[in-house]
């Protein structure tokens, strides 16, 4: 799950983790009012930021420095509504439907502090480098020595030894050394407690006169154990996520849109990764992973059925069961619920295993509509693709 950056924000703030001054605005008018309140508290400048879930809002022209009330409105104009596009975003952009209002800093240095968990090491690990406010995977592909990394033993946690390191790495004043060792022990914390999958600061910023900030704040979470956190649930923005993905949470349905044109219904992650990868061996492209679970009832394969449909690009749809717990019959009653209630007129090609096989096989074959069954997995991405074809 990700979050805003003002939402991350506060949750640093909590932490100890210094973070300039500054409010979200959901209209022109909070915008406006914020601007002025921060002017009034004595600040030279604020900084107008859109707030998208999606990073490289500053080169895309989502993050604007304004030095008065009339270039804070300005902006506030500008950005708010705008259709934002990021490497981040595709083409189609993001619309940006808040603003970040935010004091200034009087930056010195730009860096970048990160943790995230390292699958390989089986470790969280936390990186620093001096070469903050660019995209920090160019940095790492292009430089990876400019980013410095300690590894956390997860039995003794984030060591303040580890801190110093990292600080010296950064090339830190003696002066502000104490204070970094205190910023990443302070996000370690917040990622150790919110259960998060990445957090970064980028940039990590000195000012002029020593202190340090994080300026830019990236959190997201482990969606699995969201369960334990109802606080931390309420900051989702579903208005920022895929709205077919947003409708497949709502029944606990595993599903990630893709970019081909092949629908794929499995039950199991493993068996829907095989999936797609045997759709691609046959000259195919999914259109999505959809994975609704070993437990899934009729209802549920109904919905998940409907959000595969629902889907524009899609011109052939691959259904791949291994009844087990989820018993064919259950599956092929929710599959024909939904192919009448949707009027459905794309091909069908059905790859059908194990628990109640032959009574599945009967409801879908006495549904009178068109399914075509397959004997294999192979058969039934050789004549998916074949059906997808010659329907586009
Ligand atoms: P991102 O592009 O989505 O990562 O957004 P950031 O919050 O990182 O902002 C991008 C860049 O805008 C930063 O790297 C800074 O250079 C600049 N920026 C952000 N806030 C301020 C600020 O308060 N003052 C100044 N001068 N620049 C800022
Ligand atoms: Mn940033």
């Amino acid at each position: 799950m990700k979050i805003h950056e003002y939402q991350a924000k506060d949750i640093l703030a909590k932490y100890g983790v210094a973070v300039p001054k500054g409010e979200v605005a959901n209209t022109l008018d909070e915008a406006l009012e914020v601007a002025k309140r921060l002017f009034s508290g004595g600040a030279k400048g604020v900084v107008v930021k859109a707030q998208i879930h999606a990073g490289g809002r500053g080169k895309g022209g989502g993050v604007k420095v304004a030095k008065t009330i009339e270039e804070a409105e300005h902006f506030a104009k500008q950005i708010l509504g705008m259709q934002l596009v990021t490497h981040q975003t595709g083409p189609q952009g993001q619309k940006v439907q808040r603003l970040l209002i935010e004091e200034t800093a009087a930056i010195d240095r730009e860096l970048y502090l990160g943790i995230v968990l390292d699958r390989a090491a089986a470790k969280l690990v936390f990186m620093a480098s001096q070469a903050g406010g660019m995209e920090i995977e160019e940095v790492a592909a292009k430089d990876p020595k400019a980013i410095h990394k300690a590894y956390i033993d997860p039995a003794v946690g984030f060591q303040p030894y580890q801190a110093r390191e990292l600080a010296f790495a950064l090339g830190l004043k003696p002066t502000q050394i104490s204070e970094a060792v205190k910023f990443m022990t302070g996000l370690y914390q917040a990622y150790i407690d919110t259960d998060a999958s990445l957090l970064e600061i980028n940039p990590f910023i000195t000012t002029k006169d020593d202190k340090l900030f994080a300026l830019d704040c990236k959190i997201n979470f482990d969606d699995n154990a969201m369960y334990r956190h109802k606080d931390l649930k309420e900051l989702r923005d579903t208005t920022e996520e895929d709205p077919l993905e947003v409708e497949a949470s709502k029944y606990a349905l595993n599903y990630i849109k893709l970019d081909g044109n092949i629908a794929c219904m499995v039950n199991g992650a493993g068996l829907a990764m095989a999936t797609m990868d045997i759709i691609k061996y046959a000259g195919g492209m999914p259109a999505n992973f959809l994975d609704v679970g070993g437990g899934a009832n009729a209802e549920q394969v109904a919905h998940a059925f409907e959000i595969l449909l629902s889907d524009k690009s899609v011109r052939a749809v691959l259904i791949n069961i291994f009844g087990g717990i989820l018993r064919v019959d259950t599956l092929a009653t929710g599959v024909v619920e939904a192919a009448k209630k949707t009027n459905l007129q794309l091909p069908v090609v059905l790859r059908l295993e194990g628990t109640n096989v032959q009574e599945g096989k009967k409801i879908l074959m006495e549904s009178g509509l068109n399914f075509v069954v397959a004997e294999t997995m192979k058969d039934a991405a050789d004549k998916v693709v074949a059906a997808a074809k010659s329907a586009a």
